[in-house]
């Protein structure tokens, strides 16, 4: 999933600025609220909060709020056409797809975010996500046991450990596993230590975000177009 913070207070009110009278907060269903960020329990505190401050700075502000289950689907934005229509901001609490796709729809709108998209992770523990993907556009998991040497070490090393490692855990961050001791280890587990001896090539980076922004087609729906 993808996980986010939420902004400062002091930072969404900054940013919403002193020109507007209504504010539409619009929460995302999906991987905010698993990261506890944008869902409807964050929209509604966040509101609370800002009527709260409006009110005490003497400002006529009407907010309201709304969580749909995706902003990163037209189908489910489109539900809130008047809601948007009828406010002179909107304050996503979705991560910068749902932002932009709001945007997208609304170009007369200003549309601003209330999140900072983190990264693709899984949730450890209740308040606590560890990035586990970066998008590469070639998964290579098959070549590492399951654990990615993309995202999860530090310096995204293919072919073995920095050899700095110290007690399982990373040189450049304590806090975090070797991503290679883990492979390796997991390499003994299987009994396939053999395989990590072979030579990985450099990875083919055009697939990924430096190649430009991607668009990935389906052929089943679009065959006119080509990837
Ligand atoms: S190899 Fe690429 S696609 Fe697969 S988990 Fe790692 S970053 Fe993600
Ligand atoms: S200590 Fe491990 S995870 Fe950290 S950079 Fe070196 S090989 Fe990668």
């Amino acid at each position: 999933m993808i996980v986010a913070k939420q902004k400062k207070v002091n930072e969404v009110i900054d940013m919403l600025g002193d020109d507007f009278n209504s504010l539409l907060i619009v929460g995302c269903g999906t991987c905010v609220t698993v990261s506890l960020a944008g869902g409807e329990r964050e929209v509604n505190s966040l509101a609370e909060i800002l009527r709260t401050y409006y009110a005490n700075n003497n400002r006529d502000v009407k907010i309201e709020t709304e969580t749909v289950k995706r902003q990163c689907d037209f189908e489910y934005i489109d539900q809130l056409e008047n809601l948007i229509k009828e406010n002179d901001i909107i304050l996503s609490l979705a991560c910068g797809i749902g932002v932009q796709h709001i945007v997208e729809r609304h170009q007369d709108k200003i549309v601003l975010p209330g999140l900072n998209t983190s990264f693709y992770g899984a949730t450890l523990k209740i308040g606590e996500w560890s990035e586990r993907c970066i998008g590469c556009g070639e998964c290579v998991l098959d070549q590492y046991f399951g654990i990615c040497p993309i995202a999860r070490c530090s310096k995204q090393l293919l072919n073995g450990p920095c050899g700095g490692s110290q007690n399982g855990s990373c040189e450049v961050d304590p806090d975090i596993d070797c991503a290679w001791e883990l492979i390796y280890d997991r390499a003994v587990k299987l009994d396939k230590l053999e395989d990590l001896i072979n030579y990985e090539p450099p990875k083919n980076w055009e697939v990924y975000r430096d190649g430009g922004p991607r668009t990935l087609i389906d052929q089943e729906y679009h065959e006119d177009r080509k990837e």
